[in-house]
């Protein structure tokens, strides 16, 4: 994918002009509400690990607002239902910046911005990190693939890439009148000099035309409202949802990025290669197959984990 590919999918040159920034706006005064370019976003990565974590929790809020309001708006689906669109700020530079560190949950690319108790529901919610302009969009899960590369310039933290294949969440694609739309981006390489298409991340977006079916169905997840509500059981059966008219794809040929479901055979996601893994992560520029404690029993890791917080204090006295 050329560069182009990646302007076109900018829906808004920076905030100000979508909503979602509208939001954003009041919070960050202090900064200018330009987009990064590739230098300033280097430093603003290098800035974030040597000191982002260290500084008080209102500074670091207000870091992760001022990198998210610098990041260009793209256009991750079209509902199928009305075309309203679902649109988010997404970090496409390079895997180190630290949107991606958080996990993908279902709630966006960043994930919730806001979340609280629901007395009626008696349930968590979730405010999404997406922008959509209508009720019908409920899920938005992504993945990465790495195209072959491997990720040496992803050492700052550890990332999860989830899947380079693409797949469906089989419960909410279980409910009458669910349908999902499918979208890539290319994301580059910290240390390239210019910005260059290297990975490609997957989004996908599940729309709901029908809410009580996909709340019904949803009751399934056990995580529902709390943790993720993109979880297994998946489903890899593609052909079976284009057939039936329920998978989408943004038309990348197309000027506007059309919203397709057919002809079937043109559906660009039918072959993607990839580790076929389920819990992929980048840990110190390598792919690995997730294990939350490698080489390790579980006592051996609460151990580790512990020395390494008593020596921080230490640390930042260098
Ligand atoms: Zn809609």
């Amino acid at each position: 994918m050329k560069l182009s590919h990646l302007q076109r999918n900018i829906i808004s040159r920076g905030p100000g002009e979508g909503e979602e920034c509208s939001e954003l706006k009041d919070k960050i005064t202090p900064y200018p509400n330009e987009l990064f370019n590739f230098y300033e976003y280097k430093e603003y990565v290098r800035d974030y690990y040597d000191n982002g974590y260290k500084t008080p929790i209102e500074t670091w809020r207000q870091q992760i607002l001022n990198y998210r309001s610098r990041l260009p708006i793209y256009l991750l689906a079209r509902c199928p239902i009305c075309g309203g669109t679902v649109s988010e700020p997404i970090d496409t530079f390079s895997l180190c910046g630290p949107g991606w560190g958080k996990r993908s949950r279902g709630y966006g690319w960043f994930g919730t911005i806001e979340e609280g108790w629901d007395p009626v529901k008696r349930r968590y919610w979730q405010k999404p990190s997406y922008t959509a302009e209508c009720q019908h969009a409920k899920i938005v899960e992504w993945s990465v693939n790495l195209n072959g590369i491997e990720p040496t310039d992803v050492t700052f933290e550890e990332i999860y890439i989830y899947h380079e294949i693409p797949l469906l969440l089989a419960v909410p694609m279980e409910a009458e009148g669910v349908v999902a739309v499918m979208h890539t981006l290319p994301i580059g390489r910290f240390d390239d000099p210019e910005p260059t298409p290297r990975y490609t991340a997957f989004f996908t977006t599940y729309f709901a035309a029908n809410n009580a079916a996909y709340e019904q169905a949803m009751q399934k997840v056990a995580e529902y409202g709390e943790g993720s509500i993109a979880t297994p059981p998946y489903d890899w059966d593609f052909e079976k949802y284009l057939q039936t008219k329920r998978l989408y794809w943004l038309d990348g040929a197309t000027s506007d990025l059309k919203l397709r479901n057919e002809p079937a055979q043109n559906f660009p996601y039918l072959h993607v290669t990839g580790h076929n893994g389920m819990y992929l992560v980048i840990r110190n520029g390598k792919l690995e197959g997730y294990n939350p404690f490698p080489g390790e029993t579980f006592p051996q890791f609460v151990a580790r984990k512990f020395r390494e917080m008593l020596r921080k204090p230490q640390d930042l006295t260098h």
